[in-house]
Formats: structure tokens, C-alpha cells, sequence
């Protein structure tokens, strides 16, 4: 694609990084057909190649940042479907990262969604504060459908009871059991670990069962994810270094082999540190190093090789719809070691019809654009459907509370499943369907 930045835009990093993205693009459109909103709603500019013209035309400002223009691009899932289709390597996500932080620097939002946004940046990042909101949310959570659009989804995604803060929240290091094969940190994370503190709980037990010793470090909690698609740049890069400087404490102190993600949202975040930090000089090696050791729980697994030696399935083989999250799958391109474990794993993967599209969660979108996310939604539960699964398995907790908001069978992180099958508990949706410690050996 032309372009004609002015030698002082392209002065701007941010601006000359974008102008190497755009001129990438042919305009050949092949990126259409597998966008998400635009298959639902046809409209060019909704779609990777339209809203690539339109932030073209917003960095170089030949044209007043409309609220139109803002619309086209919050539509934008970040999903990176696109990303996965163009045969030109066009780099769409530090394209729309760029464009979120602009938006948020150059546009006034009605008051109703600045607040919202505030709100959701605020508490979401925070698991004190999250939990508390949680608890108020349930009280009123009966009321929801009185609420208008996001509201009325927030408090329908909320769920009815909070779980308890784990005790693997707090610092500590959790032993290898046997022969150490690997030394990792984990990231904690924020919405996940109150919404789910089973995952984690489950990923330090499958990851000792296999020879890791796990440090669960003092400090950081977010990756930074939520509010840099929010286009928050300073708070986004300040979760980043709070991360950074804790991650390489530990490295210089005691080693670190990798660090491990159970949420594939933040790892593709933690994996482009580098990038979000590369003009920082007093992080940007620091940050690049991080990346370079960020691993999802599944790569880890799949390098150190799936240990089944006890609580193999019997009877019958479930059968699992293996969601594939945006960010697994565009993000971080990762798809067939998750599913080879399962299967490794005693179950039976099954691939979800359309298994490309977003499910509608994409971080806060399903809240922040209600319809088209229920739209997405329904969507995929009925090709979730045509699978006829006895369970979904994914592994982001965003996809996990969206799936679960309308599906009629358990959602469950692919850790939970894993470490099931290697001698840990079954998965808790699992057993609060079944009433009776888990549905496997149903026959
Ligand atoms: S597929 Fe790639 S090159 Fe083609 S229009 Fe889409 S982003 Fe541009
Ligand atoms: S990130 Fe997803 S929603 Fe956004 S333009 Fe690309 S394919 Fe479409």
C-alpha cells in the first residue's frame, strides 16, 4: 500500500513501525473472508483491509478522526485471523495496537463508554478488586437483563458465587517432584486467577508432576494485555516491567528455563514485550529477553513429553471440542501440540467446525460490543454442537467464561484435562455437573 507519512511522522517510532506494516499490504483481500466481522457483516470496512485504509488514513491525518472511524476499528476483535490468512506477512496486530493507543490520545469518547472503559482497565487488572466488584455484581446479578447492553452482559458473564483465593496465589516455590528437568515461573495473571484459581492450581500440578520446579513470584500480576487493548499505552507498559523486573530477579538469582502462560491471551502479550518495550532503553533487552523465555503451558509440556502414569481414562473416551483460542491459534500459532496432548491424553480432540472465528470474547470485547459478540456466540456453540462434544476444552479463561455463558456442556482449560490425566482431580466443571467427582468413566 502507498503511503505518504511526512519525515516528521515518520520521526514518531510508532509512526515509522506502522508505515513498514501498511506498505506490506497488497490490498488483495484474501484476510476478508476469514474476518470475523466481516463475515457477519459484510461491510469492507469492517474488515482487516478497510480498517488498515482507515488507519492509514488516521495516522496520517488526512482526515478528522470521526467517530465512524473509531467504530470500524473498536469493532476489531484482535483476533488476528487475519494475521494467520495474508500471504504478505502483514503485521495486523502492531497495526491495531498502534491504532487503539492513538485513538485513545487523539478522540473524546461519549462519557458512558469513557467510564466503562475506566472501569473495566481499573478493575479488571487488579484480582483484589476484581473479587470485591464480583461479589457486589452477584447481589444484583438476578436483575441483569434490566441492565442496558454491557451491563447487562457484565453481570451475565459474572458468575453466581466467587471462589476462594487460592493458596498458590501467594509467593512461593513450588518443588519438582523427582529429578528437576526445568525451573519456571509462572505468571499469575489477574482475571483468571479470580474467576478460575483451578487453573493455576492445576497447571503447578502438572508442571511438578513433570520435573518442573515452579516459582510463583512476588509482584506482578497482569501481563498488561487488558488495558493495552484498551490502547492504555503507560499502564500496559507498566504491567510489563513489573513483570520484566520481577521475571529477571528470579533468572539472575536462581536460573529460569521459561516462563509459563495458562492464558493464551497473555501470552501472546508477554511474547511481544520486546516489541511494546523496544524503544525503552533501560528495558528493551530485558523485555526481549523475557519473550524469548515466555511459553504457553502446553509447549512445555509437549517439549518434556506427557507423563500418563496414573489416572489413565477408562471406559468411555471423551469426546472434546477443542477450542482453539484466537490468541493459541493467530497469536501465538498453536494449534496441534494442545490437541496432541489431549489425545496423548486419553481423549478423543475434535476439530470445531469454523474453528478460525473468535468466539466473541477477544479480552473485554464482549462487553464493550455486546451484539456482535453474542452474534459470534451463538455461532460458535452451534458448530461447538455439530461435534457433539462431552466437553469443551480451551485454553484462555476469556474464551472458558464466554463458552460457558451458553453452553450446554462443561468448559474446561485443556491444563485441568491434562493434569486429570497425569493423577490430578477432575476438572471442577466437571464435577459440578456430574455431582459425583467428574463424568469420565461414564458409560
Ligand atoms: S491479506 Fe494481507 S496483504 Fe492482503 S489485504 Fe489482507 S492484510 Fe493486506
Ligand atoms: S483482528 Fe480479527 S476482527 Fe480484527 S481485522 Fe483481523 S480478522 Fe478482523
Amino acid at each position: 500500500m502507498r503511503t505518504d507519512f511526512t519525515p516528521e511522522q515518520l520521526a514518531d517510532p510508532d509512526t515509522a513501525a506502522s508505515e513498514k506494516i501498511l506498505r506490506a499490504c497488497t490490498h488483495c483481500g484474501f484476510c476478508t473472508a476469514t474476518c470475523p466481522t466481516y463475515v457477519l457483516l459484510g461491510d469492507e470496512l469492517d474488515s482487516p483491509r478497510g480498517r488498515i485504509y482507515l488507519i492509514k488514513e488516521m495516522l496520517a491525518g488526512g482526515k478528522t478522526l470521526t467517530a465512524d472511524t473509531v467504530k470500524h476499528i473498536d469493532r476489531c476483535l484482535s483476533c488476528l485471523a487475519c494475521m494467520t490468512t495474508c500471504p504478505s506477512g502483514v503485521n495486523y496486530m502492531h497495526l491495531v495496537d498502534h491504532a487503539r493507543r492513538w485513538i485513545e490520545q487523539n478522540y473524546r469518547r461519549p462519557a458512558g463508554e469513557r467510564i466503562l472503559r475506566w472501569v473495566l482497565g481499573t478493575v479488571l487488572p487488579r484480582p483484589s478488586l476484581f473479587r470485591l466488584a464480583l461479589r457486589a455484581v452477584a447481589v444484583v446479578k438476578p436483575m441483569a437483563p434490566l441492565f442496558p447492553g454491557p451491563l447487562a452482559r457484565l453481570s451475565a458473564l459474572a458468575p453466581v458465587a466467587v471462589p476462594a483465593a487460592s493458596s498458590t496465589e501467594s509467593p512461593q516455590v513450588f518443588p519438582a517432584e523427582g529429578v528437576r528437568r526445568m525451573r519456571v515461573a509462572l505468571l499469575r495473571g489477574c482475571v483468571q486467577t479470580v474467576l478460575a484459581p483451578e487453573i493455576n492450581e492445576a497447571t503447578i500440578r502438572l508442571l511438578t508432576r513433570h520435573g518442573c520446579e515452579v516459582v510463583v513470584a512476588a509482584g506482578g500480576r497482569c501481563c498488561g494485555a487488558l488495558t493495552h487493548h484498551l490502547g492504555w499505552e503507560a499502564s500496559a507498559l507498566a504491567f510489563a516491567r513489573a513483570n520484566i523486573e520481577l521475571w529477571e530477579r528470579e533468572r539472575l538469582a536462581s536460573g529460569l528455563d521459561a516462563i509459563v502462560v495458562n492464558a493464551s491471551g497473555c501470552g501472546t502479550t508477554v511474547k511481544d514485550y520486546g516489541f511494546m518495550l523496544r524503544e525503552d532503553p533501560a528495558y528493551a533487552e530485558r523485555a526481549s529477553r523475557v519473550a524469548a523465555l515466555a511459553r504457553d503451558v502446553t509447549e512445555v509440556i509437549v517439549n518434556l513429553g506427557l507423563d500418563r502414569r496414573s489416572g489413565v481414562p477408562t471406559g468411555h473416551r471423551q469426546r472434546v471440542a477443542y477450542h482453539s483460542a484466537c490468541s493459541m491459534q493467530h497469536g501465538q500459532r498453536l494449534h496441534a501440540g494442545p490437541k496432541a496432548l489431549l489425545a496423548a491424553a486419553g481423549f478423543e480432540p475434535l476439530e470445531v467446525p469454523e474453528g478460525h472465528l473468535c468466539c466473541g470474547s477477544a479480552g473485554t470485547y464482549n462487553i464493550l460490543q455486546p451484539e456482535l459478540a453474542a452474534a459470534l456466540l451463538q455461532r460458535k456453540l452451534v458448530n461447538i454442537a455439530s461435534t457433539r462434544p462431552d466437553l469443551v476444552a480451551t485454553g484462555n479463561i476469556g474464551c472458558i467464561v464466554q463458552l460457558a455463558s451458553g453452553s450446554p456442556v462443561p468448559v474446561v482449560h485443556t491444563v485441568e484435562l491434562l493434569d486429570w490425566a497425569t493423577g490430578g482431580p477432575p476438572p471442577k466443571a466437571l464435577c459440578l455437573v456430574s455431582g459425583r467427582g467428574g463424568g469420565r468413566n461414564r458409560e
